[in-house]
């Protein structure tokens, strides 16, 4: 394989992006001047060594001081928030729609993904022992809001993970509720404005 095709296999796996997308990138990478090239280089390594993934909620965040003194993200240590609320979202990108949204002040756990329906292992796609560790561990938990797409791998994901859970909640005596109730079939938190999850919050169930 030449680094064309390596390349064009490698933007490939972009969210979003088919192989004939990839190819139009190698284009147009080819057509940019070294200056370009080395400046895009050096930003991929930068965001990649100043990433650190948050070991309660999982989220990634940049470490701007570059201290590596502590990896506990900025919302999971703040005190004002509540700690009797966990949210599971898939993705990075969802905690970072309902922050926008101002409307919730919980804690959160991200999933790191969706489970695609028929999958024979879900633990191996997204944190789901993680998960199970953080909500049995933490006893001031009461209760847990699956906050999932209202897509069919949305939902999927968590009928799994509301399963997996049910045990510990049963012995903790936690509430579990979906956010997704209280949003429109299809509908994807990345893309739901404020005041849809606003309501979805108040309606969640
Ligand atoms: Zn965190």
């Amino acid at each position: 394989m030449d680094s064309h095709d390596k390349l064009t296999e490698l933007f490939s796996h972009f969210p979003g992006i088919g192989p004939r997308q990839a190819k139009r990138f190698v284009y147009f990478l080819m057509n940019k001047p070294t200056s370009y090239i080395k400046d895009l280089i050096q930003n991929i390594e930068f965001m990649k060594s100043s990433t650190i993934e948050c070991k309660n909620c999982h989220r990634f965040f940049i470490d701007r001081n570059k201290s590596n003194r502590s990896s506990i993200c900025t919302i999971c240590s703040d005190e004002s928030r509540e700690n009797s609320v966990i949210m599971i979202v898939a993705r990075d990108s969802d905690l970072e729609s309902i922050e926008k949204s101002n409307a919730y002040k919980g804690q959160y756990f991200i999933l790191g993904g969706t489970i695609p329906i028929l999958d024979k292992e879900p633990e191996k796609r997204v944190r789901l022992k993680q998960l199970l560790n953080t909500v049995n561990e933490n006893n001031e938990i009461k209760e847990v809001i699956i906050s999932m797409n209202t897509t069919p791998e949305g939902e999927n994901t968590g009928n799994i993970i509301e399963e997996a859970m049910k045990d510990i909640i049963v012995k903790k005596g936690i509430k579990i509720t979906h956010l997704g109730r209280g949003l429109s079939t299809g509908a994807e938190l990345e893309y739901a404005d404020g005041e849809t999850i606003r309501s979805a919050l108040k309606n969640r169930s």
